[in-house]
């Protein structure tokens, strides 16, 4: 960004304050909502279309955005034959000249489909009941990537009610991210026209490492995925029948992934998957280790201090211990009882 802001136009203290209010009483309970839908991606849904979830928690995050009324902001929902819809947004810039066809326009990403059910969840906890605890907020899409749009719209409200003058700002909000965007493209394309000079992406769609400071993602690894599949046979053939005539499936699909994975050490055997990675990137990967290795350790600690808290006060350990202590109206609960 040329047009860079003054650090003193925003009163950062004021944004935390107004944006945690706006997250508590109202975007948490969107996202609720959202969580509940089971708005797989096509991948994990080839009958979306029929389906309509994606219409619907593309439909619904376009009301509240537009119930938001935010000056300047316009929005429609872009849809192409045969591919999942798309949100876009437009909030018109207030900087001067922010509007030119030339002028540096920020584009947000973010996207509403979500990863399928899989299995692990707590026996109180599943992908489509949300459940808000302790501060968090479980259930499936909230975190990848529902919060997006929320975030991207709240930040805007948060520079407008500060009268910070921000540059023209854009929104993409997909639904086939977890197919491999496959739809994004042909939407970057036909949007094209109306995107301008963008010059800073904020993709809101990567992870965070604790929860006490702002997490930036430079660089991901790539990914490559398809399907091997190997025939031999079209039907079993009984043990000692077959052995050394019929080839065995395993054995052909060893040899092809031996083409490109050295199976005694993981190295990956052609030259163009790799590259020189930038002496940058890997103290910016040292940086993050520090940072996630502190975390944990501050983590640890305060389990531990946790655990000699609960062994004086109770003799007993801190599960049964916290359930107490967060019920402090009920002093007369014997430790004995259990749960
Ligand atoms: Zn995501």
């Amino acid at each position: 960004m040329n047009a860079r802001m003054p650090s003193s136009a925003l009163n950062a203290a004021q944004a935390l304050e107004q944006v945690s209010q706006k997250w508590d009483n109202d975007i948490v309970g969107q996202l609720k909502d959202y969580i509940a839908i089971p708005a797989k991606s096509p991948m994990f849904a080839p009958d979306w279309e029929q389906q309509g979830l994606l219409d619907t928690v593309l439909r619904n995050a376009a009301s509240w955005v537009q119930a938001q009324q935010v000056p300047g902001l316009k929005l429609e929902i872009v849809r192409m034959p045969g591919r999942t819809p798309v949100l876009f947004f437009e909030v018109e810039g207030t900087q001067p000249g922010a509007n030119a066809a030339d002028a540096n326009t920020v584009l947000m990403y973010g996207h509403l489909d979500k990863q399928p059910e899989f299995e692990g969840w707590r026996s109180d906890l599943g992908p489509w009941t949300p459940k808000y605890e302790d501060g968090k907020l479980y259930g499936r899409g909230g975190a990848d990537d529902g919060y997006a749009v929320y975030a991207s719209v709240a930040a805007v409200q948060a520079l407008k009610s500060q009268n910070v003058l921000p540059p023209r700002i854009l929104g993409i909000i997909e639904t086939a991210e977890e197919s491999g965007s496959r739809d994004l493209l042909p939407y970057v394309d036909a949007l094209r026209p109306r995107l301008g000079n963008v010059d800073l992406v904020i993709c809101l769609d990567s992870g965070a490492g604790n929860y006490d400071q702002l997490w930036l993602t430079t660089s991901l690894r790539g990914m490559a995925s398809g399907t091997l599949k190997v025939e031999i046979l079209t039907e079993g053939i009984h043990s000692g029948d077959a052995s050394g005539v019929v080839p065995s499936s395993f054995r052909i699909m060893r040899q092809v992934l031996d083409r490109l994975e050295d199976s005694a050490t993981g190295r990956m055997l052609p030259a163009s998957f790799h590259c020189e990675v930038p002496a940058e990137r890997l103290a910016q990967a040292r940086a993050t280790t520090q940072a996630v290795a502190t975390a944990t350790e501050a983590q640890r600690d305060f389990w531990l201090a946790d655990v000699d808290l609960q062994l004086a006060l109770y003799s007993t350990s801190p599960g049964a211990g916290a359930a107490r202590l967060s019920s402090p109206a009920t002093p007369s609960e014997s430790p004995a009882q259990g749960h």
